[in-house]
């Protein structure tokens, strides 16, 4: 297993640590001989051995040959080659990713701070951590980063418009220009001069690395991408996948050795939870950098698991597939389960307050102890104590579960993080605290997901029902300890509570909090005080009520805003900055009183802007419309406007498929010939324009979702707001 250390001197060293995998297969007489034969002619030495392991939630072991693999690099053609000559025998321990697996078995983590012996000749006689994945108070580690990204205004350099080159590195920034061969010899220059650690793109998977690959191999120029002089770079091939209920896309990846390559267009949790997140995950998921990068949030609670389960000496089955498509807790409940959420009481309230279960699914899982193996155990199937309420399941009083052993320290550390976060001090230590937080937030989310996702290693439908029942009983618990105090409950969602009661103070909703966790037994807090929200009516029925749309003021003035369009990416500029502008004079507020005499002020906003657009200033950034594409673009049957914008860019020859994200103005939504109606943002030229009414019909939407509570009209709002 090649190493990559930096030592207390700055040397960067790529040491060897001679690390045998092993495997495990269970298999009669007949088969064993069959593999026995296989491996003596493997090229590398193998050692084997009979040995007895459980499986998880097996009450005996069962007897399986263990296989150890002298050339890690072996290991997995090795395997492979085992599982199609022998069909029969049941494998174990054979698809979990070799660095995890040296992580698990060496007690390391990515970035870890630890103390290695080394021969001469670089290998590792000994390595040990000098701290643990759980501490919070770890430094960023001394790594150097170099930046590299694409000089071009295209919203995706996939789509068209090539240019240069810019690195910044140590705040300086450098252009890149001249000829292909010029550009790759200043960037090969600067690799070998700064040798930086991680080399950080915008676009570096999809674009920037592949286009200068091929600009080297043209030119038969080598290219220092790479530290490690042995390796190549490593590519993956770009695919589509299902998560969290949507089609997302995968650029590809490329992956460099000895030097960590990450881009910021190629990764949810850089995105979601920056570099300390990201690094935050990796430490405590004992998964790579760059593919921690790069995969779901699911593969780092899935690792997690995976540790839990190799620490204890469990075989881990062999998984045709890694399991992808999940969704978190709110969609499920959402979409499966739409009897959990207490729908809203339409319309603008005041002195509001939200309460919050911290973590209540995952929470649940430690506190009744739920995982797979726990479910309906034979041990405790007559103790009233461990039925779950309302279905006819019970979870082990007896022995703790796998997933609640590997979630409670997670949750612990999120909760010491916070706490961290409450006492910090200085903006940018909290802003590191908080990103390291949500990392842990992200992890816990998927927990559920991964529970009742039948593919998963740790999953199992009937531990998913019973974490549902489970928080169905304490929302209702939750809303029968505040009703009887006299407060009214007006919406509540998964883990989110919201109660009114005349004249009742932060002490109060406080006390409420707290008299709801002794109950319950699980944390409940005060999210926050509202001077007013407002839940917000459905767009196709205004006295239907949506869960989860709603904006509120709170009382220390920031306001929390879901489901509009301003927290929708597919919405234009224009529409979420007017949609801001009349949110900004609505927070003018703070009665409901209040909220009314501003309508007048709002109205005036809109006009504006409706005067904006039929004079024809908006610009291109301001009316882009950014979609998804939900499926291969060859695979749509309907003209809708982004595909008949996708349909532009493969004309020109750009790759597209689904789950990558495009740009387009409405030009002439009723245009006959289909092709008028829409244009790609990333091919417009001088001979554009839009479709005002088509955008007057947002901006109109946008405006009345808010105004619509508040006795405006669809006739009134336009009659009012038309003045041009
Ligand atoms: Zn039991």
């Amino acid at each position: 297993m090649v190493v990559w250390l930096v030592g207390e001197d700055g040397r960067r060293i790529r040491a060897i640590d001679p690390f045998v995998p092993t495997c495990y297969l269970a298999a009669p007489p007949s088969i064993r001989e069959h593999v026995f034969r296989l491996l003596r002619r493997a090229s590398c030495r193998i050692s084997t051995r009979e040995v007895e392991r459980y499986e998880l939630g097996a009450p005996c072991p069962i007897s399986v040959l263990e296989v150890s693999v002298h050339a890690p690099a072996q290991f997995s053609s090795l395997t492979q080659h085992l599982i199609r000559a022998c069909p029969d025998a049941q494998f174990f321990h054979v698809d979990v990713s070799l660095p995890q697996r040296y992580f698990y078995d060496r007690e390391l983590f990515p970035l870890v701070h630890c103390e290695a012996d080394l021969t001469a000749e670089g290998r590792i006689q000994s390595i040990q951590a000098l701290e643990s994945p759980w501490d919070t108070d770890y430094g960023f580690p001394p790594l150097t980063i170099m930046e590299l990204s694409p000089d071009s205004p295209s919203p995706n350099p996939n789509h068209g418009g090539h240019g240069s080159f810019v690195v910044r590195m140590d705040g300086e920034e450098r252009l890149l220009e001249g000829d292909d061969a010029d550009v790759i010899q200043r960037l090969n220059q600067l690799l070998v001069r700064q040798d930086p650690d991680i080399l950080l793109t915008d676009w570096g998977d999809s674009y920037l690395l592949p286009r200068l690959m091929i600009m080297a191999d043209q030119l038969r120029m080598p290219l220092e991408l790479n530290r490690d002089p042995h390796r190549s770079i490593g590519t993956r091939k770009p695919r589509s996948y299902f998560s969290y209920g949507r089609i997302l896309s995968h650029a590809g990846a490329r992956i460099l050795s000895g030097r960590l390559h990450l881009d910021r267009h190629n990764s949810f949790a850089l995105a979601e939870t920056g570099l300390a997140g990201l690094i935050e995950q990796a430490r405590i998921a004992k998964v790579d950098l760059q593919q921690m990068a790069r995969t779901t949030t699911g593969t780092g609670i899935t690792s997690m698991q995976l540790e839990t389960a190799c620490r204890d000496g469990l075989l881990i089955p062999y998984r045709k597939q890694e399991p992808e498509a999940f969704k978190s807790a709110r969609e499920l409940l959402q979409t499966d389960q739409g009897g959990l959420v207490f729908a809203p009481i339409v319309g603008y309230h005041e002195q509001v307050g939200e309460l919050d279960f911290s973590s209540m699914y995952p929470s649940i899982m430690v506190r009744f102890n739920i995982s797979p193996e726990t479910i309906n155990c034979p041990c405790c199937r007559d103790e009233p104590a461990a039925r779950v309420p309302e279905i006819g399941h019970h979870t082990c009083r007896h022995r703790q579960g796998l997933v609640p052993r590997t979630l409670a320290p997670l949750l612990d550390k999120r909760v010491r993080y916070k706490r961290l976060m409450a006492a910090a001090t200085q903006p940018a230590a909290r802003a590191v605290l908080d990103q390291r937080q949500t990392a842990l937030k992200w992890l816990l989310v998927v927990s559920f997901g991964y529970l009742g996702y039948k593919n998963a290693r740790f999953g199992r439908i009937e531990a998913h029902e019973s974490v549902t029942a489970y928080s169905r009983d304490l929302l209702l618990q939750a809303k029968e300890v505040a009703e009887r105090q006299g407060y009214r409950m007006l919406h509540a969602i998964v883990d989110s509570l919201w109660f009114v009661k005349p004249g009742a103070v932060r002490a109060d909703y406080n006390r409420l909090a707290q008299e709801i966790t002794e109950r319950t037994g699980l944390s409940i807090g005060l999210e926050g005080l509202y001077h007013w929200i407002g839940f917000l009516p459905s767009r196709v029925n205004p006295l239907m009520p949506v869960p989860n749309q709603f904006v509120g003021l709170f009382d220390h003035g920031a306001m929390k805003i879901r489901g509009i369009e301003i927290r929708r990416s597919d919405a234009p500029f224009l529409v979420k900055r007017a949609q801001a502008e009349v949110l900004r004079c609505l927070s003018q507020a703070r009665m409901l009183a209040e909220l009314r005499e501003q309508i007048p002020q709002a109205l005036e906003i809109v006009r504006i802007y409706r005067r904006y657009l039929h004079d024809g200033h908006a610009t291109v950034e301001e009316l882009a419309i950014t979609k998804s594409l939900s499926k291969e673009p060859q695979a749509y049957r309907h003209q809708t406007l982004s595909m008949i914008a996708a349909q532009e860019l493969l004309a020109r020859g750009v790759s597209l498929q689904a789950g990558d994200t495009i740009h387009y103005i409405i030009t002439d939504a009723d245009a006959a010939y289909l092709p008028d109606r829409a244009r790609a943002v990333a091919g417009l030229d001088g001979t554009w324009s839009y479709d005002v009414s088509a955008y007057d019909s947002l901006l109109l939407k946008a405006a009345l979702v808010l105004l619509t509570p508040l006795g405006v009209t669809a006739t009134s709002l336009n009659e009012s707001t038309a003045g041009c």
